[in-house]
This record gives structure tokens, C-alpha cells and sequence, in this order.
């Protein structure tokens, strides 16, 4: 879909301007925002990682902390030859946690860690699981302890290329603001997870994109309190702009 700036509306929703205009009235998806961002800020390079297996240890480095913290703690990883799922299987925890100290909760991440990494052994390693039906490998990786469905749609999108959309709050507040994403699905990660699986299509690399996307709108303009909408990419969309609120889903 080519990207435009006006004339379409978000979907149930009709904003006076669109409707009082010229009378041509479309209906605003999410892959039109995607364009409409990818347009304005360019490919994002995601997922920050040099092969699938540190994508993986670094989705649960970064849990709850910056990603700065996590990029650290895999370099010290890498340093002692760790930053692969073979050799995190053949740790103990104990062994491990001090490696990734600063990533916060470093007991439970190393446990994690060890964890996940015996469980792709368990599974053919990566190739077993890309092969796998996505669904079943998505509630597959959420048995495994310490795995959300943040993570878990993370390592399906970025690390196995399955086609899925990571639902974080980002994401929430952004596509709720501009009025694509329903306030009922922004309430919560597996209520936007459910609505996305109905409503955004696209592959694992255009969905990695789009997530990108929204996480850099997320971080530099729609900031949970006080948007900064001068000069974000998807103000000509945004119902939210459009209706010179302050108040809105994620505010
Ligand atoms: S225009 Fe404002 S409210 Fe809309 S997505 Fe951008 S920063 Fe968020």
C-alpha cells in the first residue's frame, strides 16, 4: 500500500476533517501505518543481535531493564564464550548469574536463561522449532519458565521467523492513540496479541519492522504522558492528535 497522509480514517471511526472533506473515505490499517512510518524513519535494522541464539539471550537480558544493561551483559558473555544456547545448556544457574549482574533480577535471568536454552535442545534447536506450526511453538515457549508472551512473540518474529506481532506497550499505545487498535485490546499484551492475530498480516520481517517502528514512535513522541506530536511521523494519522486530547489510551 503506498504511503499517504490523509484521507483515511481509522476504522470505526470517522474524523470531521475526513468527513467533511472531498468525501473520499478508506479504511486506515495498521499495515498503512507501518508504511507510513517505514516511509518517514527508514528501516529500523532489528532485532539488535548478530545471530538468532543471542536475539534470544538477549529477549530475556532485557526483561524489565534497558537494553543498554542487556547489550553489556551479552558482550561479557560473548567474552566467555556463553553467548550460545549449546554452551548456556551445559550451565548452572549459579554459574551463570554473576556474568549478568547488571540486567537486575540476575538469579532469575540466569535461571531463565539456562532454562530456555535446554528447552530449544529439547526441540531440534532453532530449525525445530521454525519448522513447527507457529501457535504450537508460541505456547510451547510459554511453558518455559520465565517466558511471557512478550518474549515468547519476540523470539517467534525476530529469532524463528514466524509471523508474529510483539504486543508491547509501545506498540499499544501508539497504534491505540492513533486509532487503529481498539481501547479494548490496548488494556492488555494478550488482548492486543489476540486482536493483532485477527487484524495485522504480513510476514515475520515486515511484522520485525513494524514493531521497530512503533518502538521508535513510542520512544521519541509518544511518550506516555505528555506526546510530543510536532514532528512525529504519524501525526497526519492520529485520532488522538486529531482530537487535541492530552488524555488517551497508555496516558
Ligand atoms: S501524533 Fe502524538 S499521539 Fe499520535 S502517535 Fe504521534 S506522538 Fe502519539
Amino acid at each position: 500500500m503506498a504511503p499517504t497522509g490523509g484521507g483515511l480514517v481509522p476504522r470505526g471511526e470517522v474524523p470531521g476533517a475526513a468527513a467533511g472533506g472531498t468525501g473520499f473515505r478508506a479504511v486506515l490499517d495498521v499495515d498503512h501505518v507501518g508504511q507510513v512510518l517505514l516511509a518517514a524513519l527508514g528501516p529500523q535494522g532489528w532485532w539488535p543481535a548478530e545471530t538468532a541464539e543471542e536475539m534470544i539471550i538477549g529477549a530475556v537480558l532485557t526483561q524489565a531493564v534497558a537494553w543498554e544493561n542487556a547489550r553489556r551483559a551479552i558482550a561479557r558473555l560473548k567474552a566467555a564464550g556463553l553467548c550460545s544456547l549449546a554452551a548456556l545448556a551445559a550451565q548452572s544457574p549459579d554459574a551463570l548469574a554473576p556474568l549478568i549482574r547488571e540486567t537486575g533480577y540476575f538469579n532469575a535471568k540466569a535461571r531463565k536463561l539456562v532454562a530456555l536454552a535446554r528447552f530449544f535442545a529439547g526441540k531440534g534447536g532453532l530449525d525445530g522449532l521454525r519448522r513447527a506450526e507457529p501457535a504450537w511453538a508460541r505456547r510451547e515457549l510459554l511453558g518455559v519458565y520465565g517466558v511471557g508472551p512478550e518474549t515468547a512473540d519476540a523470539i517467534l518474529c525476530y529469532a524463528l521467523s514466524h509471523p508474529a506481532f510483539v504486543a508491547d506497550a509501545y506498540a499499544r499505545r501508539v497504534l491505540g492513540r492513533i486509532g487503529v487498535m481498539p481501547a479494548s485490546a490496548t488494556a492488555s499484551y494478550e488482548a492486543a496479541a489476540a486482536w493483532a492475530a485477527r487484524e495485522v498480516r504480513g510476514d515475520a520481517a515486515w511484522l520485525g519492522e513494524l514493531h521497530a517502528l512503533l518502538v521508535a514512535v513510542g520512544k521519541d513522541h509518544c511518550k506516555k504522558t505528555a506526546p510530543a506530536c510536532a514532528g512525529c511521523p504519524a501525526a497526519s494519522l492520529c485520532a488522538y492528535r486529531a482530537a487535541g486530547t492530552r488524555a488517551g489510551p497508555g496516558g
